[in-house]
């Protein structure tokens, strides 16, 4: 996790990059580290969990990262979780809640990433969460807080969303 936070402070003072880190481990060794390239890449999926998964997946010509730990520094959202199930991730853990930061950084009221796993047809994803969560939660606006300008959704909508 330590690393991660690397990542998302690199992700802070990357132009275009976001602060959000992550990094793929199996069996103690670091495969992939990065940060979220949303606005590097004019590209909304590429969310730093996603930045690692594709990247590790297109060095090991693998579609399949079984035996393999996420580590992030924010509770995934929807299309990472997925994106983990679909790339047979075998454990995720977490930094920041939902609880510990702005809804901003999530897409559901309601559905949070563990009901994701729990409904999901794989039953061998661990998900782990809380862990250095203070630490992380620094790089985020806490729940009280206005809506960062760059990470609110409507920023540069003529319409308010609907
Ligand atoms: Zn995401």
């Amino acid at each position: 996790m330590q690393l991660a936070i690397e990542e998302a402070r690199l992700g802070q003072q990357t132009p275009g990059g976001a602060e959000v880190g992550a990094v793929l481990v199996k069996d103690g060794a670091v495969r992939c580290a990065g940060f979220n390239e949303s606005e590097m890449r004019h590209d909304p999926t590429a969310h730093a969990e996603m930045v690692v998964i594709r990247r590790l997946c297109a060095e090991e010509q693998t579609s399949s990262l079984e035996g393999l730990t996420l580590y992030c520094t924010l509770q995934p959202c929807g299309m990472c979780t997925m994106a983990c199930l679909w790339a047979g991730i075998s454990r995720i853990v977490y930094g920041a809640g939902r609880e510990d930061v702005h809804s901003v950084y999530f897409e559901s009221r309601h559905n949070n990433t563990f009901d994701f796993i729990r409904d999901a047809f794989r039953s061998d994803l661990e998900i782990e969460g809380e862990v250095l969560a203070e630490r992380c939660a620094t790089f985020y606006a806490r729940p009280e807080e206005p809506v960062p300008e760059k990470d609110d959704p409507a920023h540069g909508r003529t319409q308010p969303p609907g």
